[in-house]
C-alpha cells in the first residue's frame, strides 16, 4: 500500500528537494524501509547499521508519535501520512560549557512582592490590557511581578525581549554572551546598526529600557552551563528557549525539569519552525519527543543551512504568546501539543506529544537525577587533533610554493557560489559519504567551509574512511577573506 511520507527540510537534500513522497509498506518500518529503498542517502539519517530506527529519529503517524502506537510495527491504513520529525536546533554547535556537576535542589527561591498599585502612566501605557477580559488589573499586575529568563538574545530572542517587555513583564532574565553582528541584523530586531560591535546584552537592555522603564533587566553575560544553570533559572517563573544549540536546549530542558519550571520551547531550522510548551507537571519535556540529539553535523545549524529573517519573528511571537498565558494563567497552553510551522506554504500542523513513559528524565524510571555534559551527550567532546588544523596564513604560503593541495569545499552550493576558493572541489558535507569516490586517495586533502565548524567534522570523516593526509583550514573561507584576500565577499 502506498503512504504519503512527509520529509523534513533538512533530509529533502536526499529526496531530490520533495517535501512528500510515497512510499510502500504495511507498517510504519516498511514504509520507512521502501522509503530508503527509494532514497539511499536516507538511510543512514534514519536507520542505525542494525537496521534499528535511530533514537533521535522522531516519526509520526498523522498527529500521533509512533512510539506512542506500536512503534516500527505500527500498522498503516490508506490515506495515512507518515511525517518526520527532525529536531532542529538553529546555530553554531558547542555553546555550552562542562563538566557535569550535581547540584539539585527544588523549587524557586522566595515569593512574590504584593501587587503594587498601578501609576496614572502605567494605567495609560497598558490600557489595552486593562480592558481586555483575561487580563485586566489583576493580570497586568500579575505580568509586572512576573520573571521571565530567555535564554539566547538572538533571533527569538529579539521579539520575545521587545514583546515581553511591551507586555509589561517586570523581570526579564537574559543570556548571552555575543557580541552584535552585522549578519545578525536580518532577523535580531533587537539591535541596530549602531549596536554592531557591542555585547548583545548591553545593546539589549538599552533597547528594552527604552521601550519600557518598567521592565528590570538581568543579564546573565555568561555560558548557561550544569554549573550555572540550576542557580541562574531557578529564581524565574518561566524559562523561554531561544537558543540555537543542541547541549544548550537540553541544559534547559533538564533544568527547568528538575526545578519544575515551565520551558516554552521554539526552534527554526531554514523555513521551518517548531513551538511547543514543555511543563513535566502535566505534560512532557523537551527528552520525551527528542531522546537523544542527532550527532553533530547531521543537522546544519542555521549559521550553516540559513533561515529565513521573519521566521524567528514567527516562532518567538508564537513563544511570547504562551509565556504570557502562562503568567497569566489564562488560555489553553501549548502543552502535550507541537505546532510546525512551513513558512513556505504557510501551514501550520499540530502533533499530539505524550510524556515518555521511558523517559530517562522525567518518566516514572527517570535515571538522570542530575545536568551532565551535554557537551559529551551532544557528541561535541573537543577534537584533540584541532591543534593540527591549517591555517589561512599557512595555506597561502603553500600554494605560494606552488603545492597543489586538493582543496575540498564542504559547504552548500549557494554558499559556493557566493565566493570560494580558486581550483576547489565542491561536495557539501552531507554528501561526502556518496561521494569518497571523487577524492584522491593519496593526495594532501585541505578542507574548508564557512568558518571551520562543518570541515572539522568532514575531516574527522574522512580520517574514518581511511583517509590519510587531510587537513582543516581553520576559520574557513571567512577568515580567508579576512585575513589574506580582503577582495573576497563575506556573508
Ligand atoms: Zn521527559
Amino acid at each position: 500500500m502506498m503512504i504519503e511520507v512527509r520529509v523534513p527540510t533538512p533530509l529533502r537534500g536526499f529526496t531530490g528537494g520533495k517535501e512528500s513522497v510515497q512510499a510502500n509498506g504495511t507498517t510504519v518500518g516498511d514504509v520507512l524501509g521502501d522509503l530508503s529503498t527509494q532514497f539511499p542517502g536516507l538511510r543512514k539519517h534514519l536507520f542505525t547499521e542494525e537496521g534499528v530506527l535511530r533514537s533521535f529519529v522522531t516519526v509520526f503517524l498523522n498527529d500521533e508519535d509512533i512510539r506512542q502506537l506500536s512503534k516500527q510495527d505500527t500498522a498503516v491504513k490508506h490515506g495515512d501520512v507518515v511525517s518526520i520529525i527532525p529536531s532542529i536546533a538553529g546555530g553554531k554547535p558547542g555553546a555550552v560549557a562542562f563538566p557535569a556537576m550535581s547540584q539539585l535542589s527544588g523549587g524557586k527561591t522566595g515569593t512574590a512582592p504584593p501587587p503594587k498599585r498601578l501609576t496614572q502612566e502605567q494605567m495609560f501605557r497598558y490600557s489595552r490590557h486593562l480592558i481586555l477580559p483575561d487580563v485586566g488589573l489583576s493580570g497586568q499586575q500579575k505580568l509586572l511581578n512576573s520573571k521571565v529568563l530567555i535564554v539566547g538574545a538572538g533571533g527569538l530572542g529579539s521579539p520575545l525581549a521587545l514583546y515581553l517587555a511591551a507586555a509589561g513583564v517586570g523581570t526579564i532574565g537574559l543570556v548571552d554572551f555575543d557580541i552584535v553582528d552585522a549578519s545578525n541584523l536580518q532577523r535580531q530586531i533587537l539591535y541596530s546598526k549602531q549596536d554592531v560591535g557591542r555585547p548583545k546584552l548591553e545593546a539589549a537592555e538599552d533597547r528594552i529600557r527604552g521601550l519600557n522603564p518598567d521592565v528590570k533587566v538581568i543579564r546573565h553575560e555568561e555560558r548557561l552551563t550544569s554549573q550555572n544553570a540550576l542557580e541562574i533559572i531557578r529564581n524565574y517563573d518561566v524559562v523561554v528557549d531561544g537558543t540555537d544549540n543542541f547541549p544548550t536546549r537540553y541544559l534547559v530542558n533538564d533544568a527547568c525539569v528538575f526545578l519544575k519550571i515551565p520551558n516554552v520551547y521554539g526552534s527554526i531550522y531554514r523555513f521551518d519552525g517548531q513551538v511547543s510548551v514543555f511543563d513535566t507537571r502535566t505534560g512532557p519535556c523537551y527528552r520525551c519527543l527528542y531522546q537523544e540529539p542527532p550527532p553533530p553535523g547531521l543537522v546544519p545549524s542555521c549559521a550553516e543551512g540559513g533561515v529565513l529573517g521573519v521566521l524567528p519573528g514567527i516562532v518567538g511571537t508564537l513563544q511570547a504568546n504562551e509565556t504570557i498565558k502562562l503568567l497569566l494563567g489564562k488560555g489553553e497552553p501549548l502543552i502535550g501539543r507541537l505546532v510546525l510551522i512551513d513558512a513556505l506554504s504557510l501551514r501550520f500542523r499540530e502533533l499530539k506529544i505524550r510524556k515518555n513513559p521511558e523517559c530517562v528524565l522525567c518518566g516514572p524510571k527517570a535515571t538522570q537525577k542530575e545536568l551532565i555534559d551535554y557537551e559529551q551527550f551532544c557528541g561535541m567532546t573537543p577534537d584533540l587533533s584541532a591543534d593540527d588544523d591549517m591555517t589561512v596564513e599557512e595555506l597561502k604560503s603553500r600554494l605560494d610554493r606552488g603545492e597543489t593541495p586538493f582543496l575540498l569545499d564542504v559547504r552548500e552550493p549557494q554558499e559556493y557560489e557566493v565566493v570560494k576558493l580558486p581550483n576547489s572541489k565542491l561536495i557539501p558535507v552531507g554528501l561526502l559519504p556518496e561521494r569518497l569516490g571523487e577524492l584522491p586517495a593519496a593526495a594532501d586533502i585541505v578542507v574548508y567551509c564557512k568558518s571551520g565548524g562543518r570541515s572539522a567534522q568532514a575531516r574527522s570523516f574522512l580520517l574514518g574512511m581511511g583517509f590519510k593526509r587531510v587537513r582543516n583550514l581553520a576559520g574557513g573561507i571567512t577568515a580567508w577573506a579576512q585575513k589574506i584576500d580582503p577582495s573576497l565577499p563575506r556573508y
